[in-house]
């Protein structure tokens, strides 16, 4: 479906990471994990072009469409456009799209988000909160440079009051906290062993940077996760692994 979306507001969430919020179209249905393809008309793009691609990380319970994603300080020419939205502006979107979207309700989860990555999931997460689908076997395994990069602060303390099988497992690669007990560096397979024991009985979802996501798979593939087990959700643009 080609819809416009309208814009309302930004604001900051953390880091370098925001939430834009814009009008849900009439009749606009989606499930929580899917993503819009989104053009912004610009004569004088920069080389990687006027369409991007963007979860929708608000839940279909929610009242707007919200993105959530990252302005670093070398962004792109989309990047600045979609920052310099004003309230009333309509941007041109295509969707929903995508299956990377919640199992069954007996399924035992593995969701690994490499940063920005979690945008699925916070979906998600929101979608079984409101829903009071509390009951959820849920893994959470958060690969982010520092602590203050989590952008779902807030709904995971809220998932984690209700939902007693949902875990959360941050892994920090740049930075901790002076009193950090958790784990740090990369998700790798003796962390995943350690901290998932029982991954090979989990559908597993991976979403985040390409190459991570693509790395996470060889990894995945090595401790004898069944192929049909894994998901991919990309996000192409982003170079670094977080
Ligand atoms: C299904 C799907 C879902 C997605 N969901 C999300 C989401 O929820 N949130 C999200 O943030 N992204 C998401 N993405 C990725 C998104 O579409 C963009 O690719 C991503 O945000 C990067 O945007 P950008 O290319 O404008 O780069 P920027 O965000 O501006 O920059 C990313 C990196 O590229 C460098 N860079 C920027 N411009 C250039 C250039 N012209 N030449 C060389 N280097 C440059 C920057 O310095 C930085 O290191 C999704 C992608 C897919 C396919």
């Amino acid at each position: 479906m080609n819809t416009k979306l309208e814009f309302i507001s930004r604001n900051h969430v953390t880091s370098d990471i925001w939430q834009l919020h814009f009008k849900k179209p009439r009749g606009f249905t989606y499930t929580a994990g899917q993503y819009l393809e989104v053009n912004i008309d610009d004569p004088n793009p920069d080389e990687r072009g006027n369409q991007r691609w963007f979860t929708i990380s608000a839940s279909p319970t929610q009242a707007d469409i919200i993105i959530t994603t990252r302005l670093v300080e070398q962004h792109s020419e989309f990047k600045d456009d979609l920052f310099a939205l004003k309230s009333g502006d309509k941007i041109d979107a295509k969707g929903p799209m995508g299956d990377f979207v919640l199992p069954a309700k007996s399924a035992k989860i593995l969701w690994i988000a490499g940063g920005i990555g979690i945008t699925p999931f916070i979906s998600q997460l929101q979608y079984l909160l409101d829903t009071e689908e509390y009951n959820r076997d849920i893994v959470l395994l958060h690969g982010l440079r520092s602590i203050n990069e989590e952008p779902a602060v807030e709904l995971i303390k809220q998932c984690q009051a209700v939902m007693p099988r949902f875990k959360l497992v941050q892994v920090l690669s740049e930075s901790k906290p002076p009193k950090w007990e958790g784990y740090t560096g990369y998700i790798t397979a003796p962390l995943i062993q350690r901290a998932v024991p029982d991954h090979l009985k989990r559908q597993i979802y991976i979403s985040g940077p390409e190459p991570m996501v693509d790395a996470m798979k060889e990894t995945l593939l090595k401790i004898n996760v069944t192929e049909k087990h894994i998901h991919q959700d990309w996000f192409p643009g982003y170079k670094e692994k977080y």
